[in-house]
């Protein structure tokens, strides 16, 4: 089976169970679970890496009815945001009988979006089976969902499925995490692997394998909605170097553009992106160095 990957947010009302959903997802499984504030628009909060997928959790802005215009432009970027991502997961809870206000907002917003959206209906331990019909056809009569899930999170009951679902409409992709890796850094980590596919893609084969990219700097601009990212890239041989580089610094100036624009729309943020390309002979022998590219294992 083909290797999927991608970005996948929850939206949802205060309390229909965001949390308690995320933390089931993560589960064994996970790589990374933030809840600390980030600097970035796009915080990673979990990594799901199955043997076909790899799904990055990602918060986004929430979505509340705008009572004055800032309240309006952060909606719109909300929206935005939701745009650049592969899979947009709105959860409700079943005890409501009708849509309300709240989540009827939500859906108006969502029906901007062009990104798959599933509708989870969360909670169904507390409802009997024959009350869960009725919401799904209130809500498919507001909008057209990619998939209507029923699930309990605190049970983990019908996550598996959302998984399932989720991944059929995720983009064939890398992995952009190892496996089991630990860090509490994952913007790094995930601006690092772009800048390696980007190189990936446009240098001759037997350079970008011993090729190996650090995040030596990751640094938001005071005041400004702007990250420096400086990172290195490390590759074995003079001649590996001249060609990365490229004539006249051409290849480098292309890595760098192609891979700040996909960070960009990842991050959600504007960012100055310089590369420096430096040779380390057989850095990939070396734990200290595995170490320092983040290949931290449990
Ligand atoms: P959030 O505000 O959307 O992040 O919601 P939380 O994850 O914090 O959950 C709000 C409340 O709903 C908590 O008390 C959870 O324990 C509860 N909750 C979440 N999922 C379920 C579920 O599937 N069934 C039941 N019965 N309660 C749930
Ligand atoms: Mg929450």
């Amino acid at each position: 089976m083909e290797f999927k990957s991608g970005f996948v947010t929850i939206v949802g009302r205060p309390n229909v169970g965001k949390s308690t959903l995320m933390n089931v997802l993560a589960g064994e499984k996970v790589s990374i679970i933030s809840d600390k504030p980030q600097t970035t628009r796009n915080a990673i909060k979990a990594v799901i890496t199955r043997q076909d997928f790899q799904m990055i959790f990602i918060d986004t802005p929430g979505i509340h009815k705008p009572k004055n215009k800032l309240g309006e432009f952060m909606v719109n970027i909300a929206v935005d945001t939701l745009n650049e991502v592969d899979a947009v997961l709105f959860l409700v809870e079943a005890t409501d009988t009708n849509p309300g206000a709240g989540d009827i907002y939500i859906v108006e917003q969502l029906k901007k979006v062009k990104t798959p959206v599933f509708l989870i209906i969360n909670k169904i331990d507390l409802v009997k089976k024959e009350h869960i019909l009725p919401i799904i056809s209130a809500y498919k009569e507001l909008m057209a969902f990619e998939a209507i899930i029923p699930i309990s999170a605190i049970n983990n009951e019908g996550v598996d499925i959302v998984l399932q679902e989720v991944r059929k409409v995720l983009p064939e992709g890398p992995k952009y995490f190892p496996d089991d890796m630990l860090t509490d850094q994952p913007e790094k980590m995930l601006v690092a692997e772009l800048i390696r596919e980007k190189i990936l893609h446009l240098v001759s084969d037997e350079v970008p394998h011993g090729v190996g990219v650090e995040v030596i700097q990751f640094k938001e601009r005071a005041g400004k909605n702007l990250i420096d990212i400086q990172a290195n890239i490390y590759c074995e041989k003079e001649s590996h170097k001249g060609i990365l580089i490229g004539k006249e610094g051409r290849m480098l100036k292309k890595i760098g553009s192609l891979a700040r624009v996909e960070i960009e729309n990842i991050l959600g943020t504007k960012v100055f992106l310089q590369l420096w390309v430096k040779i380390k002979p057989d850095w990939r022998n070396s734990e200290a160095m595995l170490r320092t590219l983040g290949y931290n294992r449990r």
